[in-house]
């Protein structure tokens, strides 16, 4: 079936009354039918029908073999980082979510995984810096927050040549624009608050796996057993009714996202705009080959830090807030804020600076979004 159909339906456990809707199971424990007998849930952690239920069309949806539903998309990230070892070497794109290179840095660093950060757009650097012990590829594509996409295909590659994995972030597309498992990733996280989401309610990650068989597919399972970072069922059940919309909402944003990026290039205060749907975007060809759609962030520069500090307190129908992928516009300032606590040499090397907003587009009517951000540019 096609995605707006799984997004819809996807799975659905059907109980013995038939709810179209699917239920909330708030069991704790479950009762065995005798000795040595289960009905396939025991306790709360180990497995939700609920939560299974989601995770099951989770994987539908990224054409994966198996999803955990998890508490938060650091969650899911800190679930492929535990799997490491000390001495492994693993690049990223220098381009990430600031809470994923703390995470590296100021958490994983400190158990001896050396963490480096690379251009992964530029695939001959990639190679040149795989070593030995570089046991993973991590990647966002497109970018956060300067949108630079990622050949997922070639880089799956070169980490499967050294026997190491590629794992992509997908929050910034989901997978109704993009499914890099197809394109032969291993591993795909989500910070499941954002597109997934969709209404800022809720705090969520996932994590699929291409392959279920695999020792990957069994020490997760072992961990999230025995870490116990699942999601609650009763968020699992606001996820699922947000899945229902996920190609409405997205499809909707991206339109607007691009008549938006059109417009804000045209204003004489905007000096840069990043979005891969531009077609003079260097990542507009590439992204148009591995994905269906553009998705609904653009980044862009004002001509100074202290217009781009204005802007924030101008707006009023989008609110200056942190996070993403919401139905309602909101516009991020990345150094003060999801970027705060990046390395000053990584912020000068992508160039995140204080003329740079990030922008978050809504399903709002497009005129109203332009009108609110003219009246914060203008003097
Ligand atoms: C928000 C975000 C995360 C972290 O997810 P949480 O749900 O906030 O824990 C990870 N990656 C990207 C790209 C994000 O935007």
């Amino acid at each position: 079936m096609k995605d707006f159909t799984l997004e819809v339906h996807g799975e659905h456990s059907y109980d013995y009354t038939g709810a179209i809707s699917e239920p909330i199971y708030l069991s704790a424990t479950f009762r065995h039918p005798g000795f040595g007998q289960s009905t396939g849930y025991d306790y709360g952690r180990v497995a939700n029908p609920t939560r299974q239920t989601l995770e099951k069309t989770v994987s539908l949806l990224e054409q994966g073999a198996r999803s955990w539903a998890v508490s938060s998309g650091m969650a899911a990230i800190n679930l492929v980082f535990i799997i490491l070892d000390p001495g492994d070497h693993i690049l990223l794109s220098e381009d990430l979510y600031g809470g994923t290179i703390r995470l590296a840095n100021d958490i994983y660093g400190h158990y001896g995984i050396d963490f480096e950060y690379v251009d992964t757009t530029d695939l001959e650097l990639v190679r040149q810096k795989m070593r030995p012990r570089t046991r993973m590829i991590f990647i966002e594509t497109p970018s956060n927050p300067m949108m630079n996409v990622s050949d997922i295909a070639e880089l799956a590659k070169i980490a499967h040549a050294n026997d190491a994995f590629l794992t992509v972030d997908n929050t910034f597309l989901s997978p109704h624009f993009q499914k890099p498992l197809t394109l032969g990733a291993d591993i795909v996280v989500h910070s499941g608050t954002k597109y997934l989401c969709g209404h800022n309610d809720i705090i969520a990650g996932f994590l699929t796996l291409r392959d279920d068989t695999s020792w990957l597919a069994k020490r997760i399972e072992l961990l999230v057993k025995s870490e116990g970072p699942n999601l609650s069922s009763m968020d699992s059940w606001l996820m699922l009714r947000s899945l229902k919309t996920l190609g409405l909402r997205v499809e909707r944003q991206a339109q607007n996202a691009l008549a938006l990026a059109e417009w804000l290039r045209k204003q004489p205060q905007v000096t840069h705009v990043y979005y891969p749907g531009l077609a003079d975007h260097p990542g507009f060809a590439l992204n148009k080959q591995q994905a269906t759609g553009s998705g609904g962030m653009i980044s862009f520069k004002v001509s100074s830090p202290d217009l781009a500090k204005k802007i924030l307190g101008k707006l009023k129908l989008i609110a200056f807030a942190e996070s993403l992928g919401g139905v309602e516009s909101l516009l991020t300032y990345p150094i003060a804020q999801t970027h705060a606590e990046m390395p000053k040499e990584l912020l000068a090397k992508t160039g995140i600076d204080d003329t740079l907003l990030r922008l978050s587009v809504g399903i709002e009517d497009a005129d109203d979004l332009k009108a609110d951000l003219l009246n914060a540019l203008k003097d």
